[in-house]
């Protein structure tokens, strides 16, 4: 296919994807005022392809033991064939680090086969080398997700290895370099946390650099991944940390806004820390997501464990499910432990965050206000 063919295909993908992101907004607003039990059927799986990673970062506890057993390359292409059946629209492959596992790029090779069109990868970008990266790209995936969570030594630190930045922030800049000719989207996470909140407008400098969108990670020790006693401690930011950090960012975005995170994603940042759960805003993440874990468990949500297994149980089966159901109608009106995730999916089908934006863009609000 040539570099314009490809661009063709990735617009046309966005476009579906949008429509089919606007219908099932439009079905979640029938589902809060008029039919709370309307079940939604999720568009997007997080596959979860292993909990092992090649980093150790502090804010994370799923390096802290090895997970075995987890599902060989043929229960995966199983999944992947019951996923294309159940009509879902986008893969996002993730871990653990994905990359670790051999058989990765022969998944996304063999999703794209079955004929999804949206492939997204959530890593930490050490392997992401231009070698590893030209099969990646060969097999689909068009959208991706970096880690970055600090400047230089600061990154290294919370990462748990010396030359992590370095070496992820080259790989970076190289998938940078391929967006606007094949129509990638590209993204850099930074994981806000206590011992990095300090750092959070030089990561907002650094993503106008890099001319790259720049997403706000919360810490938080709800979900499954991060549940620890440590990751607790560094998600207790003080106001006073806050405060300090989001009056310098409101500068920033007040000059130019480009790349950064929205004033209302600032604004649901502020409220995290004080109040997980911010139960006033559906969770459309939960309802939007389905979960595929590393070991075959299936459903839940970030915060929520599964129940059921794809080894024992077909997923539409479970996706359709009495119990399935249930439990997706308690956790969109966030009857849940809370955990932050995705905040920004759930801010943006709600008029009052667009009304929010432009009132701070009047000066009318301001990240200090109450
Ligand atoms: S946060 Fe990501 S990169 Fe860090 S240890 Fe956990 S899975 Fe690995
Ligand atoms: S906010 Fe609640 S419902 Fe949503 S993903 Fe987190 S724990 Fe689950």
């Amino acid at each position: 296919m040539s570099a314009g063919q490809t661009l063709s295909r990735a617009r046309t993908v966005r476009a579906r994807d949008q429509i089919a992101l606007a219908r099932f907004f439009a079905e979640l607003t029938v589902k809060e005022h008029i039919w709370p039990t309307l079940h939604v059927r999720p568009l997007v799986a997080e596959l979860f392809l292993t909990d092992n990673c090649n980093l150790k970062c502090v804010s994370c506890a799923c390096w802290r033991e090895t997970t075995t057993d987890e599902l060989t390359t043929s229960e995966w292409k199983d999944v992947l064939g019951q996923l294309r059946e159940l009509g879902i629209l986008k893969l996002n492959f993730t871990g653990g680090e994905a990359l670790i596992r051999r058989d990765a790029i022969g998944l996304f090779d063999y999703a794209s086969e079955l004929g999804f069109g949206s492939l997204h990868l959530n890593t930490n970008g050490i392997l992401l080398s231009p070698k590893r990266l030209e099969p990646i790209l060969d097999a689909g995936v068009r959208s991706f997700n970096i880690s970055i969570d600090g400047p230089g030594a600061l990154h290294d630190e919370i990462r748990g290895r010396v030359g992590a930045f370095e070496r992820t922030t080259r790989h970076l800049r190289h998938l940078i370099g391929l967006r606007d000719p094949l129509g990638l989207k590209v993204r850099m996470n930074f994981t806000v946390m206590r011992t990095n909140v300090h750092a959070l407008c030089d990561v907002m400098r650094l993503a106008q650099e890099l001319e790259v969108r720049l997403y706000l990670n919360l810490a938080t020790d709800r979900t499954f991944l991060f549940r620890h006693q440590e990751i607790s401690e560094l998600s207790r930011v003080t106001e006073e940390q806050l405060q300090a950090a989001l009056a310098e960012a409101e500068t920033l975005l007040r000059a130019d806004r480009r790349w950064l995170p929205r004033f209302s994603d600032l604004r649901y940042m502020r409220g995290h820390f004080s109040d997980v759960i911010q139960r006033d805003l559906p969770c459309a993440e939960s309802q939007l997501k389905l979960m595929v874990h590393s070991r075959g468990e299936i459903g839940g949500c970030w915060g929520h464990d599964p129940l059921l297994n794809v080894r024992t149980t077909r997923v539409r089966e479970i996706v359709d499910g009495a119990e399935y159901r249930d439990e997706h109608a308690r956790l969109f009106r966030k009857d849940c432990s809370g955990c932050g995730s995705n905040y920004s999916l759930n801010l943006r089908w709600r008029p009052s965050t667009y009304v929010r934006d432009a009132l701070w863009r009047a000066h009318r609000l301001t990240l200090g206000d109450p």
